[in-house]
């Protein structure tokens, strides 16, 4: 699969799922565009990547309007266009929802689902234009199945499924195919947090019986930025080791 001559914008992109995803479009000559909050992290990650392909940052925080909209007109300035984006940036702020504050709830939400909107309501006006563009929502079987202690990360990723599936059909008629990936335990700094019993009892409900590697998400998401998929919009693709 080769994406060069391609323009990826992928969000929380400094570390994690969404390095490796940048990593590997990089390695396919994809040119690639790196939103996140800290600059030290995306500095090096950037640097990463350019042994591969051209690689840019830019420091974007994916709840302010204006920092992405001044980030993508420098990007058109500079390439005239936006092939693909892929919607990462996440977090998780964990309670039960009698103990979870507000200020939780929407910091979750503003990050995770408002920032997916903003993003792609950015981006999908140039695509637009060029009656050609691919977006891919990561969301997450919790957004799916539910989870006890996080009903804000579970709203955030069910309100990107249904962003998902109502813009791919805004925009089908576009060109643009919207999708979504949902992984289940994929090892990162997210999951790395979680107890070595909680992490057992994960494991015993995973029918591959093992955890997933941010490859294994990057994989589905190159699936849904190439041409391989062109038919398909508006669909989630599970990615769990046949957890659900
Ligand atoms: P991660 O390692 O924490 O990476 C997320 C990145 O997003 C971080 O670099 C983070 O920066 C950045 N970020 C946070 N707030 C941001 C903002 N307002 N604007 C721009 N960037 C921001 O997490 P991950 O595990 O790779 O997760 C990536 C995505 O996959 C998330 O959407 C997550 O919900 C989803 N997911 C993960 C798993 C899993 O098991 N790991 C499972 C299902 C879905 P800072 O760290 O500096 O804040």
């Amino acid at each position: 699969m080769s994406f060069q001559g391609k323009i990826v914008l992928i969000t929380g992109a400094a570390q994690g799922i969404g390095k490796q995803i940048a990593l590997d479009f990089a390695r396919e000559k994809a040119t690639t565009i790196l939103f996140d909050v800290s600059e030290e992290a995306l500095e090096a990650a950037a640097k990463e990547l350019s042994q591969h392909s051209d690689s840019h940052y830019f420091i974007v925080d994916v709840t302010d309007p204006v920092q992405i909209e001044q980030a993508i007109n420098k990007i058109i300035d500079k390439f005239t266009k936006i092939d693909i984006l892929i919607n990462n940036a996440g977090i998780t702020r964990d309670n039960l929802a009698l103990r979870l504050s507000e200020s939780d709830w929407d910091k979750v939400l503003d990050i995770n689902l408002k920032g997916a909107f903003l993003c792609s309501k950015a981006c999908a006006r140039h695509m637009v234009k060029k009656r050609s563009g691919k977006i891919v929502n990561i969301s997450s079987i919790i957004g799916i199945i539910g989870n006890p202690g996080q009903v804000n990360y579970s709203a955030s990723k069910a309100g990107l499924i249904g962003l998902t599936k109502s813009m791919a059909k805004e925009l089908g008629s576009r060109n643009i195919c919207i999708n979504a990936v949902a992984p289940g335990y994929i090892q990162t700094k997210m999951t790395e947090v979680l107890s070595q019993k909680v992490k057992e009892q994960m494991l015993e409900r995973i029918p591959l019986k093992k955890f997933g590697k941010p490859e294994d998400v990057s994989k589905a998401v190159r699936f849904l930025s190439s041409e391989d998929s062109d038919y398909i919009t508006g669909q989630v693709i599970v990615v769990d080791g046949g957890m659900i």
